[in-house]
């Protein structure tokens, strides 16, 4: 994945920033298991924070795995558009 370049762009409406903070955070490896590489950026705490403004931090996310991120839906298969 290429680091140069990056104009901005959002996922889901969180800043690239956000995004990239959380996976050098994360060093590619899940946060959960620390075993698998993450490959989904997860909004952990997204209800009961009051308010309609949806403002993304990096604390507020998660860099998982697949297995993990799936699990923290209740899933055992994500959802492609489920973040
Ligand atoms: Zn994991
Ligand atoms: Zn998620």
């Amino acid at each position: 994945m290429s680091g140069r370049g990056l104009g901005g762009w959002t996922l889901m409406g969180i800043p690239c920033q956000t995004i990239k903070a959380v996976q050098e955070r994360s060093g590619g490896v899940c946060e959960l298991c620390h075993s698998r590489p993450a490959t989904q950026v997860h909004h952990a705490k997204t209800k009961g924070m009051g308010g309609s403004t949806r403002v993304y931090t990096a604390e507020m996310l998660e860099d998982l795995c697949l297995k993990c991120h799936a699990a923290g839906h209740g899933y055992t298969v994500l959802l492609e558009n489920d973040y």
